[in-house]
């Protein structure tokens, strides 16, 4: 397998933490649960994009590209992630956004949003429906210009970035060793899908026993999703010369922990930050890492885990958007009731 032959541009603080919440364990009274800590992976607030960028980039780096170019969500994790891995590397960096309009430029710089700014990169904002428009013409312009732009996927989930999360369950692994520890879950979120397909093939390909459980940041249908990470798991396969197995059986997904869509407010998430906040001092975000901590309450309350199961949950990262739900976490705490739904960056406004 190709696996450990891959082109690679080390990024990351890594190995990252495995640390036990124990706390938290005791105030659910179900199994062991143990956190990998990928908010720590270093660039820029931390977060699982880092991993894949160290296979992404590694690309961009042997193609001689002077510029990268991406594209994601308005308050983009990836986008954060990328845009300062471009600047450790040295490398120009445009990032197209889906916005509520084309060129929606907010009041407030906050969150993900000031850190794209802070970095310099090339901010365009579009409709989500224009955003490839914008793209093709950015390269054109960049290229026209006689620059050598390489174009990075949104999110990384491609067949390279998938090793990412390979590496992390190697990680796992080793640390348990030194942990006397036996590892029967990891539990994490789910959005386009890359890192639950390293997590998969890596959980099989090295035999460890591992079921991995993944909660939806947004609300795409069940079989899509599904279908979505089945595809990135065949692609991984192939790109590694991989020859393993894997069905669509293997994935599993919950997507009942989104609320009512990607970036909403909903109970379950403030449940989720406010618990970890307060059991561990620990910090996720409501976009995504508290889906996948609201699925880990609701299963372990439901008694899915036996009492002498060890669970990872993996932090992967997100902080930084923390601060844009300040209004909602306030008033849900102090009045118990959720103030708003759909965040003002949101394409769904528009
Ligand atoms: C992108 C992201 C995810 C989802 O990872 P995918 O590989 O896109 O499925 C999870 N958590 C955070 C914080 C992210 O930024």
């Amino acid at each position: 397998m190709k696996f450990t032959t891959l082109p690679r541009v080390r990024l990351a603080n890594l190995p990252t933490p495995l640390q036990e919440l124990k706390n938290f364990s005791k105030e659910l009274g179900g199994p062991r649960i143990f956190v990998k800590r990928d908010d720590l992976t270093g660039l820029a607030f931390g977060g699982n994009k880092t991993r894949k960028l160290e296979y992404i980039l590694a690309e961009a780096l042997a193609q001689k590209s002077d510029y990268i170019v991406t594209s994601a969500g308005f308050h983009s994790n990836w986008c954060t992630q990328t845009a300062a891995a471009a600047r450790k590397l040295g490398l120009g960096i445009v990032l197209v956004k889906k916005g509520p309009e084309n060129n929606y430029d907010p009041v407030e710089y906050d969150g993900n949003h000031l850190l794209h700014f802070l970095m310099g990169a090339e901010v365009k904002v579009a409709r989500p429906e224009h955003v490839e428009d914008v793209i093709e013409e950015t390269m054109r312009q960049l290229r026209e210009k006689g620059h050598n732009p390489f174009r990075a996927e949104v999110t990384g989930s491609t067949p390279p970035g998938v090793a990412g999360y390979m590496n992390c369950i190697l990680e796992i692994m080793t640390q348990a060793v030194e942990m006397e520890l036996k590892p029967d879950y990891v539990v994490h979120t789910s959005g386009s899908g890359g890192t639950q397909a390293g997590l998969v093939i890596g959980a099989k390909a090295f035999s460890t026993g591992i079921k991995v459980l993944a909660s939806t940041s947004g609300s795409d249908a069940y079989e899509d999703q599904i279908e979505k990470v089945y595809n990135i798991v065949q692609e991984g396969l192939q790109h590694m010369e991989m020859d393993l197995e894997i069905s669509r059986d293997e994935i599993n997904v919950y997507d009942q922990y989104a609320g009512d869509g990607y970036g909403y407010m909903s109970e379950n998430k403030v449940e989720a930050v406010n618990m970890l906040a307060k059991t561990e001092g620990l910090f996720i975000d409501p976009v995504y890492t508290a889906t996948s901590v609201s699925c880990l309450i609701d299963l372990t309350r439901q008694g899915f885990f036996n009492k002498d199961d060890s669970v990872i949950f993996i932090h992967t990262g997100g902080t930084p958007a923390l601060f844009l739900y300040k209004e909602p976490f306030k008033t849900y705490n102090l009045e118990g009731s959720i103030p708003w739904i759909i965040p003002s960056w949101s394409p769904d406004i528009g």
